[in-house]
């Protein structure tokens, strides 16, 4: 290992380590007093029903206001909270949020129909359905309103995982795997997950229409979705072409820049209402 890391980096190898250990520590403890204190906050992306025009549903994405570094990106801190362990502490914090929103926009009259939230693998352990069947009761919120996003990496590692998704589909909990296409399943494996609907990931809308491998990919997993019984979302989704494409292709939902991006509650409120106007 030292040796592809080049000739300088057996003197480098323990002050780099003490540093990148030291500021590992730091983040971690920045990570549970932002968690604390409220520094997290979610945004919401809308998802559009191709069929209606009409907000399906939105996703919550988390970010952390930091008060030195400023807005920082999930891409950033998510793999560090589930290296240091604190991924657990952080989606729970990220549930209660999302549905403190739901149960407000319900009380409001604000048509928000299903609101998905990302589950790291780790969340998925025994007594996770459980816990979200209390915090759903906690807010009076139907189970239907509720969408997890799984990736397929947390589906290969056990297959207890699916007794636990399918608890949560007996409750009524919508399900869906992100960021498909990119990770490991088989398609006998599909077959068996109690999944409602597949996200294909953004690398695979980028290059529409133009790319032939793409076109291939999105008709294969439109029509393998569908006649699974899932509904098919196409996530990344930035111009019109793209738009038309994915319609043609039978795709059901989506979510991209075209037609929003994540945005603070009250801006969603107000994007909602003067999409209703237009
Ligand atoms: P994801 O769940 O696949 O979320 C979609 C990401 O694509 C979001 O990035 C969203 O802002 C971005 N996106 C959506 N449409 C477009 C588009 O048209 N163009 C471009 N360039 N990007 C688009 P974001 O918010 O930075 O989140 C990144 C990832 O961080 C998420 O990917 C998810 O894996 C993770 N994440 C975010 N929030 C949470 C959370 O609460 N819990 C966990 N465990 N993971 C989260
Ligand atoms: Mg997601
Ligand atoms: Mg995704
Ligand atoms: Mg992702």
């Amino acid at each position: 290992l030292a040796k592809e890391r080049g000739p300088s980096s057996i003197e480098l190898f323990t002050p780099l380590l003490a540093e990148r250990l030291q500021r590992k520590f730091e983040v971690a403890s920045e990570l549970r007093r932002a968690i604390r204190n409220d520094e997290l906050t979610l945004n919401y992306q809308p998802q559009i029903d191709c069929k209606t025009a009409e907000l399906l549903g939105v996703e919550a994405l988390v970010r952390w206001q930091h008060p030195v570094n400023g807005l920082m990106s999930p891409v950033t801190f998510i793999p560090l909270a589930e290296e240091l362990g604190l991924i657990g502490l952080l989606g729970d914090w990220v549930l209660d949020k999302a549905m403190v929103q739901m149960a407000r926009w319900r009380d409001q009259g604000h048509p928000v129909p299903q609101v998905a939230v990302n589950i790291a693998p780790q969340q998925l352990v025994p007594g996770f359905a459980d816990h979200v069947r209390d915090l759903l009761a906690k807010h009076q919120l139907p189970a239907s309103m509720l969408e997890l996003e799984i990736t397929e990496g947390a589906l290969e590692r056990d297959d207890r995982i699916i007794g636990l998704l399918q608890a949560l589909r007996d409750m009524g909990v919508l399900l869906a795997i992100d960021d498909f296409g990119t990770g490991y399943s088989s398609l006998a494996h599909i077959k068996h997950l109690p999944v409602t609907c597949l996200k294909i990931d953004k690398v695979f809308i980028d290059d529409l229409p133009d790319d032939a491998y793409d076109v291939a990919i999105i008709r294969t997993v439109s029509a393998l979705g569908h006649s699974l019984g899932f509904r098919v979302l196409a996530e990344g989704v930035e111009t019109e072409e793209q738009f038309l494409f994915l319609v043609e292709q039978g795709i059901d939902t989506i979510q991209g820049y075209y037609f929003g991006k994540p945005m603070e509650a009250s801006t969603l409120e107000q994007w909602i209402i003067d999409r209703d106007k237009g």
